[in-house]
């Protein structure tokens, strides 16, 4: 199972990828999590990284590209794996779409999360709030929602127009989120085993 998981920063993509991960027994692999890892470990990578994301900029595609294609090629990738952001921009979508090409393989789908406008502004302020990350001072969460209208949102017309797009509403409790991404998945081959199997009390 090849999945992409796409939604605007605070739609609580994170929490669902985990979950969905587990349910197929794939790898998660969020790309923001592995450019603060090599942030915090000092590496080249990270240092590249790090000046874009205190801004809440998007770093450069052909950094996060090289980046996603190396992990991508780890052994435990090699037959499903779950990205929870990435791609995130069109130029991204296109070139990821090249590498699978060439390995003649091909995405299952793309899980788009759905939520308000409203709640999102919600959220992300309490996140701000909450969380000490050091992108998430309220100008710099604006800023990624900035770049989340302006880069990423055109993904969603790009996956529809390849059958791709699977949208659920993602503003919810988390379990019943996670039940309508189960219930939005449920006919892809390798098939989550724990996925109700049409219409099992919830
Ligand atoms: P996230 O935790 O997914 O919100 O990512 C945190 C930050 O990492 C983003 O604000 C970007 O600066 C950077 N980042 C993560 N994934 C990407 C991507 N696919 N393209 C560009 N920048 C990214």
């Amino acid at each position: 199972m090849r999945l992409v998981l796409l939604g605007p920063p605070g739609a609580g993509k994170g929490t669902q990828a985990a979950r969905l991960a587990d349910d197929y027994g794939i790898p998660h692999i969020a790309t923001g999590d592995i450019f603060r890892a090599n942030v915090s470990e000092g590496t080249e990578l990270g240092q590249e990284a790090q000046a874009y994301m205190d801004r809440g900029d998007l770093v450069p595609d052909d950094v996060v590209n090289r980046m996603v294609a190396a992990r991508l090629a780890e052994p435990d990738a090699a037959d499903g794996f779950l990205l929870d952001g990435y791609p995130r921009t069109v130029a991204q979508a296109e070139q990821f779409e090249q590498v699978l090409e060439a390995q003649s393989s091909a995405i299952d789908a793309v899980l788009f999360f759905q939520i308000p406008q409203a709640e999102l502004e919600r959220r992300v302020a309490g996140r701000a709030a909450e969380q000490s990350r050091s992108d998430d001072s309220v100008e710099v969460l604006g800023n990624r929602l900035n770049e989340y209208r302006t880069k990423t949102a055109p993904l969603e017309a790009f996956y529809a127009e390849r059958g791709l797009l699977r949208s659920i509403d993602a503003d919810g409790e988390i379990e019943e989120v996670t039940e309508r991404a189960r219930a939005a998945l449920a006919d892809l081959a390798g098939s989550a085993p724990q996925a109700p199997q049409g219409g099992t009390p919830r």
